[in-house]
């Protein structure tokens, strides 16, 4: 079965001493996961020790950074380096995420790069798209999410690509409480595989993880998941409070 994740993405939200209560709460569940799942926790840079810490001895919980430099080291003050998490054993990375690309202005091409360095860093990178409420209003959000894969992704190799994660966020959806229909969401992640399998073949399209995120919660988690083409969550809100995330972490197939 293909990797199923649940991922936690924190933003900037919580006190280090929080960041460690609300780990140590999820991890009190004791929730054993199995090999094709995995929990994932994008935490604020100063906690990725920390988290990576306590996470470790857990089969398949893992830190994630929230973001990388599109550089690969040098004059860039405040930038942090896909090589500097590779040093501290970060495996993930989120990437373009919607914030980001809106208020950092970050691009399919700087994010081209941030995928480049992290799969270089041995780094998983969980790369985000997703579309505004007016170009869904319009109907053309399948041609601007193929867009922003093509132009961050699709040159990458074969051997390459099947190392990225992906999370489709459809922006109206995220921290607004309104999520994605089940039809909605299943409907572009069946397109977002179709365009992997156009542009590679069947069993790439097949191996890549799609994660929907967009106000995912524990009451809507299992609806979501169980949608075929669906492979986890990435949750801001829910993910800051233990028995929610708890709850989607066992909604994961
Ligand atoms: C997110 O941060 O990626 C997200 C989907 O947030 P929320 O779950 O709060 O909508």
């Amino acid at each position: 079965m293909r990797q199923q994740i649940a991922a936690a993405n924190w933003k900037m939200n919580l006190t280090y001493q929080q960041g460690e209560q609300l780990l140590d709460g999820i991890l009190n569940a004791n929730i054993q996961l199995a090999a094709h799942q995995s929990a994932v926790f994008a935490v604020p840079f100063p906690y990725l020790v920390m988290a990576t810490q306590k996470l470790s001895g857990r089969n398949n919980y893992f830190a994630s950074a929230q973001n990388c430099s599109d550089q690969k080291s040098g004059a860039y003050t405040g930038e942090v380096a896909a090589e500097m998490l590779k040093s501290i054993n970060i495996r993930y990375c989120v990437l373009g995420h919607s914030e980001r690309r809106e208020y950092f202005f970050e691009g399919n091409q700087s994010l081209a790069k941030k995928v480049e360095l992290c799969l270089a860093n041995d780094i998983t990178p969980i790369f985000c798209c997703g579309e505004t409420l007016s170009i869904r209003e319009v109907g053309a959000q399948e041609g601007f999410v193929e867009t922003q894969l093509m132009e961050s992704l699709f040159h990458f190799t074969e051997e390459d690509v099947r190392k990225v994660v992906i999370a489709y966020e459809p922006i109206w959806a995220i921290g607004t409480g309104k999520t994605a229909s089940v039809e909605q969401a299943q409907e572009m992640h069946a397109h977002i595989r179709g365009l992997f399998a156009k542009k590679y073949n069947q069993a790439t399209a097949q191996h890549i993880p799609i994660l929907y995120g967009g106000s995912v919660k524990a009451a809507n988690a299992g609806e979501l998941f169980h949608s075929p083409d669906v492979d986890g969550g990435l949750v801001g809100g829910a993910s800051l409070n233990a028995t929610e995330f708890t709850s989607i972490i066992r909604a994961l197939k």
